[in-house]
């Protein structure tokens, strides 16, 4: 599986280039950061900002209520659609609060399907615009939508390409969420667009699962991933399923608990190491949350069952950590933990210095942990040809901004 295709061969760009994300008018400007987003407002501080521009408490619940429902069950994207909110209070609202998405700068395609969208992030508090990448895998019985909690990230696992980049900043749950309602825009995923579609798809929805598996580490990041974990949980809204949404940590053990209880999300486990001698070389984290550390935290994940499992990443590096001991010895430490194990061929990037396993070498190790008793299939890797495969993320905006910088050293005229 390991690809030989030039990279960005057969990628289809969806034509879309920086600024046309952007809406003119009220939501527009707010794009740029000049406006306090309404998105990845839980329904308390929702009320509140509502008390802050003066409607009156008896209206508040109601009227969150109403911004709830247009932002996360009909897609609107300005506050002129609210059709059952008066002129008066849509003008109030246009002129305090936005909606807006974040920037797409390039928007992929690749041959199998998957698309991988480069992200502009509204302008923080020194005017930087930060980007970041998000990824949609569709199969035939669901759709996953990979997204980013970070810019960049402070791990440096020394496999992963985004680990090679510096960390910027959180994202904020306006950001996290916005990838989420950006995504449902360019997928036509909202429920009365669904309702026309020519193809709809058979799990009624494009989006059926969100994993947050793009850049940066969810669990540095926890105040914000949690609000917008319960706000893509919500019933009233985006309504996804809390086993349909995941959020993967490299294991920053203190936080783990208060993910399962605050939010009640599934747990994933960037283990991809036996041993602490080299699980401290491939995910340094792990030398201040060592293996027992993190796998007692998982043993007490609350609300752990058969039916729901933690899912155990495991990278395939050649030589690394793909022995049949291995194998055996992945068996005895998720022992007593519901486990699932995702074996993830090892995709390369540009100057990384591991090599992927063999083929026969992964299927081996698949077998020995089957028949242990634990499920280890084997993933597929998805959207290499756009570096939209796990580990690779932001590569191609990286190269984007190498060529911005030779073309401004040429002037415009000949770039
Ligand atoms: N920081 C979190 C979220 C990132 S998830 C975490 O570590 O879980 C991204 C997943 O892709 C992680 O499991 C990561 O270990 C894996 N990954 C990173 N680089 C990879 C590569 N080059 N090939 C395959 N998987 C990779």
């Amino acid at each position: 599986m390991k690809t030989s295709a030039p990279l960005a061969q057969g990628a289809v760009a969806a034509g879309k280039v920086a600024g046309q994300a952007v809406q003119a008018g009220k939501d527009g400007a707010a794009a740029q950061g000049s406006a306090t987003s309404l998105v990845g407002l839980e329904r308390a501080a929702l009320m509140q900002v509502l008390a802050e521009i003066g409607v009156p408490e008896r209206q508040r619940r109601m009227r969150a209520q109403q911004l709830w429902h247009w932002i996360y069950h009909r897609g609107a994207r300005s506050f002129d659609e609210m059709t059952n909110i008066s002129k008066a209070l849509r003008a109030q609202l246009a002129e305090h609060f936005d909606i807006a998405r974040p920037e797409v700068v390039q928007a992929l395609k690749s041959v199998d399907g998957t698309r991988k969208w480069l992200l502009r992030l509204p302008a923080d508090e020194h005017g930087l615009r930060h980007e970041v990448e998000m990824v949609f895998i569709p199969e035939t019985d669901r759709g996953t939508l990979c997204i980013s909690s970070q810019v960049g990230c402070t791990l440096n696992c020394s496999f992963c390409h985004t680990g090679t980049q510096r960390w910027v900043r959180n994202l904020t749950a306006a950001e996290i969420i916005g990838q989420v309602l950006l995504a449902k825009d360019d997928l036509g995923d909202w429920p009365a667009l669904l309702e026309q579609h020519p193809n709809p798809p058979a799990a009624g929805r494009f989006i059926t699962n969100i994993v947050f598996m793009g850049m940066g580490e969810p669990l540095y990041n926890p105040q914000n991933v949690f609000a917008a974990c319960r706000i893509l949980a919500d019933g009233e809204g985006l309504a996804l399923s809390r086993r349909r949404i995941t959020v993967s940590t490299a294991g920053v053990v203190p936080q783990i608990p208060r993910l399962g209880e605050e939010t009640g999300v599934m747990l994933a486990i960037s283990l991809h190491a036996t041993t602490n001698e080299v699980r401290d070389e491939l995910v340094p984290l792990n030398r201040k949350y060592p293996l027992e550390a993190l796998l007692e935290a998982c043993r007490a994940y609350p609300g752990l069952s058969n039916a729901k499992r933690i899912t155990f990443e495991y990278v395939m590096l050649r030589g690394v950590n793909d022995s049949d001991e291995d194998a055996q010895r992945l068996l005895k430490l998720l022992e007593n933990i519901p486990a699932k194990v995702n074996l993830i061929p090892f995709n390369p990037w540009p100057g990384s210095r591991y090599e992927c396993s063999d083929w026969e070498r992964i299927e081996r190790f698949a077998g020995i942990v089957n028949d242990g008793g634990l499920a280890a299939p084997i993933r597929t890797p998805r959207g290499r040809d756009i570096l939209a495969a796990c580990g690779q993320l932001k590569s191609e905006s990286q190269r984007l901004r190498a060529r911005e910088r030779q073309a401004l050293k040429r002037g415009p005229e000949d770039a």
